[in-house]
């Protein structure tokens, strides 16, 4: 063997090394995705080179759902989804709410009286059903049939009460746009994709933070 072919042989060597230790890392490089959570969750989002789970996470079914701490009830949500009544919808955490009489949620800022009638009360459609129960606590109910997702509401039982009530999208009248409107207008980015097996994001006593 001369110089001229000994080198040849040693280049192709060196990257036939190169390029079979390469396959060896893809092929037995382990998938880092737990699978729990959507990529935009995952501490790893960016710096994911699995190809595998980002093509089995982009193949899974997903629903567009609202982050309740994210929203900051800009009332959009009634005008921008893609249906004439918006399938954003005021859901309601019992556990969380304080049956107060006096709801801010339920009550314009400066009521006349605190009872049903129409000019006493927050909601433009009357879907908030006001129940007593014992003195002085009374219970609250959506209608959500009737709601538009103003989110009037939920800005009054956010900002003067406990945060009971929060908007949702109701997987139930959502149509699952490719793209959802109220996310692409939602200014404080509150919508996102979830898991459809777990559709919605809830609000819960435990919440700490
Ligand atoms: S558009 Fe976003 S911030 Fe505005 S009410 Fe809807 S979820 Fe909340
Ligand atoms: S105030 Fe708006 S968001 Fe609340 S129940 Fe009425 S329509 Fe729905
Ligand atoms: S995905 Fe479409 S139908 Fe569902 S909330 Fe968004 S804009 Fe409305």
């Amino acid at each position: 063997m001369n110089r001229r072919e000994f080198l040849r042989t040693s280049v192709c060597a060196a990257a036939f090394a190169a390029v079979s230790g390469g396959a060896g890392y893809l092929v037995t490089r382990k998938s880092t995705c737990d699978g729990k959570r959507p990529c935009d969750q995952c501490p790893q989002a960016g710096d994911c080179a699995d190809d595998k789970a980002l093509s089995w996470r982009a193949a899974q079914p997903a629903a567009w759902q609202i982050d309740p701490y994210k929203c900051i009830q800009c009332g959009k949500c009634a005008t921008t989804c893609v249906l004439k009544q918006s399938a954003s919808r005021c859901f309601h955490a019992f556990a969380v709410c304080g049956y107060c009489d006096l709801c801010t949620g339920f009550f314009e800022p400066q009521p006349n009286q605190l009872n049903t009638a129409a000019e006493n009360q927050l909601c433009p459609t009357g879907a908030i059903v006001r129940t007593y129960v014992e003195d002085p606590y009374f219970q609250y109910k959506i209608d959500r049939d009737k709601c538009i997702g103003c989110s009037k509401c939920v800005k009054g039982c956010t900002q003067f009460g406990n945060g009971s009530l929060f908007l949702q999208i109701d997987q139930n009248i959502c149509v699952k746009c490719n793209q959802c409107s109220i996310a692409i207008n939602c200014p404080s980015r509150a919508v996102r994709k979830v898991p459809i097996a777990t559709p919605y994001l809830l609000k819960s006593k435990t919440r700490t933070s």
